[in-house]
């Protein structure tokens, strides 16, 4: 694992390349009054991914609760458990977590190691992107973008232990 300073710069770096990328050229949160920045579901959330919190855990728009893995479900490099979020439904754009910048894309790593990114099926009750079926519809600077920021997040192995646990479920919910 990278030392504060190395995940400090990691998750920096993460965030600026991704800051300025959205999934259609337009803003598709007039597709679904911006569905998933809104509490659709009692306790609605994200996972920031190890390291993350040191950029944005302490932002007053953003409620953080540690969620044990002796209660939750974690790759065992998770280190006990990880920081889940919600947050005010208004946040500073340059500051979104992770989670919600990838969305409706996700990593899926195939049993050769190859990554590609997927729609994330976790959403497919409230978003119409992942209700097309087509990721070709997200633009290509999105798609390429969060490839890339995957990429460089998957040097983490907490963070490749947990792409490759999602995506063995997802391959098993296939057959
Ligand atoms: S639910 Fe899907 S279409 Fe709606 S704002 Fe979120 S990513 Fe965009
Ligand atoms: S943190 Fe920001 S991008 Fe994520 S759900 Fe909340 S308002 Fe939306």
């Amino acid at each position: 694992m990278l030392s504060h300073e190395g995940l400090l710069h990691l998750w920096r770096h993460i965030y600026k390349m991704t800051t300025p990328v959205t999934p259609l050229s337009s803003d598709c949160g007039r597709l679904c009054d911006a569905v998933c920045c809104k509490d659709w579901a009692p306790g609605v959330g994200v996972y920031l991914f190890p390291g993350e919190q040191l950029l944005i855990g302490d932002q007053p728009w953003l409620k953080r609760k540690w969620h044990d893995s002796r209660h939750y479900v974690f790759p065992p490099s998770w280190d006990r458990g990880g920081w889940f979020v919600t947050c005010n439904e208004d946040c500073p754009r340059h500051l979104r977590p992770f989670a919600c910048r990838t969305f409706p894309l996700t990593a899926d790593l195939d049993e050769e190691g190859n990554l590609s990114m997927v729609l994330d099926h976790n959403g497919a009750s409230i978003c119409p992107l992942v209700q097309s079926d087509t990721p070709e519809l997200l633009t290509a600077r999105f798609r390429a973008t969060m490839k890339r920021a995957w990429e460089i997040l998957l040097c983490l192995e907490p963070v490749r232990d947990d792409v490759l646990l999602a995506s063995s479920r997802r391959r098993s919910e296939e057959t």
